[in-house]
């Protein structure tokens, strides 16, 4: 990936946050997830909010998701044409979503007095690989955004999506994708604050949704936010958190429906946190829960226990452009010579690298493939884990306890992930989160969004 044209934030440098109502001319970068932009009241209430930031003195650049839950009825419309929509088609498809909430958006802005242009990722210098669906940002060139703020503009751009280089053609960054053009623009234009608004107050311990004693976290380092946001949290998007961390652009998620100050999140784990008061905030050992129900189970069963047989079941994936997460190779069956290799990957890839292995079944020996969606993947993460022993021990007695059953474990220097049943996915969010004593007297308010 190319550098951002501009500086870059001094990652070593502490994040304070501002002080409530302070005013200083800054730029901020403020991204509206789908449910802050659900119907037209929304639309102008999102309006009001850009315009007062913008008369507290700041230069303003809003990112727009597709409004409510436009994208998955965009995905299902397609799914009744086809079931093999050519990946360029569903990209220009996808993106029609997020330059409907632009236009509306900037029109609403334009109606209370001031003035807002918008722009689609393409216009806004968004520039990616050609990898339709998940396509990577490689460069940003944001002059025409540039120019519209030195003229007065508020500028609206399209999220979730850019234009490949050489060829012009329209991509998609993935679901979620809107918060990574964010930070994005906001490295590219040296953003003083990159604001992620959504539907709750912060990042929770855990989702709200499902846990509803979950507390809101004041300060997260971005090393505890990558693996939150790699294990299922939704609540960012990972690659927006990965580019924050690496350009230093500081992250503060908060909610559109309140004025409630929300979630920072710190470009650096070493980073001296410090809040208003001038206290420095020590690391707790766990941060949080997450859970995600959006992959799938492979197992390839009798596969010859030899070197380069897992080399190439996983070239093969590669080759697919799926991403694996867990793996697990169990002992050889004692005098078979035989192994099988399990692991997970997105459900929406799982066709594709179910293909890609069948047509290489002959080549790489194996006998079957076993394939399972009924699984749903629960995480603990802390960077405290790393210097507190008895983390795994309390995790472990919690879920068996519940009498939940483990599939597959898997663990960084600060997480432990397992792979249970779907529908005990719930229950062992909830069992968890209350071992590590996270849960909370008060119910975190969920404003809005369907949770799709
Ligand atoms: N609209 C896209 C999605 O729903 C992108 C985004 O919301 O960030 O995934
Ligand atoms: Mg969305």
């Amino acid at each position: 990936m190319s550098t951002p044209t501009t500086e870059v934030h001094n990652a070593t440098q502490p994040q304070v946050a501002p002080a409530a109502g302070a005013v200083t001319q800054q730029l901020i970068v403020q991204k509206f997830g789908g449910s802050s932009v659900a119907d037209a009241d929304g639309i102008k209430r999102v309006a009001r909010r850009v315009v007062d930031a913008q008369k507290a003195g700041n230069e303003v650049v809003v990112v727009v998701s597709a409004m409510g839950d436009t994208t998955d009825e965009l995905l299902d419309l397609a799914a009744q044409v086809t079931d093999s929509a050519p990946a360029r088609e569903m990209d220009m498809l996808l993106s029609a979503g997020e330059r409907i909430s632009m236009a509306l958006l900037a029109m609403a802005i334009n109606k209370l007095g001031a003035s807002a242009q918008s722009f689609t990722g393409s216009q806004a210098g968004m520039i990616t690989d050609g990898i339709h669906g998940k396509a990577r940002i490689i460069d940003v060139d944001p002059h025409r955004i540039r120019t519209a703020l030195d003229k007065g503009n508020i500028a609206i751009v399209a999220g979730f999506q850019g234009m490949t280089r050489a060829t012009n053609e329209i991509t998609t960054l993935g679901r979620g994708g809107s918060d990574t053009t964010a930070v994005a623009l906001a490295a590219a234009l040296d953003a003083d604050v990159c604001e992620i608004y959504t539907d709750v107050d912060g990042i929770f311990t855990a989702d709200p949704r499902v846990v509803p004693s979950a507390q809101k976290i004041d300060t997260i380092s971005s090393e505890e936010m990558l693996e939150l946001a790699a294990s299922g949290a939704k609540i960012l998007h990972l690659r927006c958190v990965e580019y924050a961390r690496r350009f230093g652009v500081p992250l503060h998620v908060r909610s559109s429906f309140s004025q409630h100050e929300g979630t920072w999140v710190i470009p650096s784990a070493d980073d001296k946190i410090t809040t208003q008061e001038g206290v420095a905030l020590e690391q707790p050992i766990i941060s949080g829960v997450a859970h995600d129900r959006s992959e799938a189970k492979v197992t390839v069963v009798g596969v010859p226990d030899i070197p380069g047989k897992a080399a190439a079941i996983f070239q093969v994936i590669a080759d697919a452009h799926s991403n694996i997460d867990m793996i697990v190779q169990n002992v050889s069956t004692h005098g078979t010579g035989k192994t099988d290799i399990s692991f997970t990957l997105p459900i929406v890839e799982g066709a594709d690298a179910l293909a890609a292995l069948h047509a290489a079944q002959d080549q790489i020996g194996f006998e079957a493939i076993e394939y399972n969606e009924q699984i749903g993947k629960l995480s603990l993460i802390g960077a405290g884990m790393r210097s507190h022993p008895g983390v795994s021990a309390t995790f472990f007695k919690a879920l068996s306890d519940a009498g939940i059953n483990i599939n597959m474990i898997s663990t960084s220097e600060i997480r432990i992930s397992v792979v249970t049943h779907a529908d005990l996915l719930d229950e062992a969010v909830r069992v968890i989160h209350k071992a590590f004593g996270l849960d909370t007297e008060s119910e975190a308010t969920v404003y809005g969004g369907t949770g799709r």
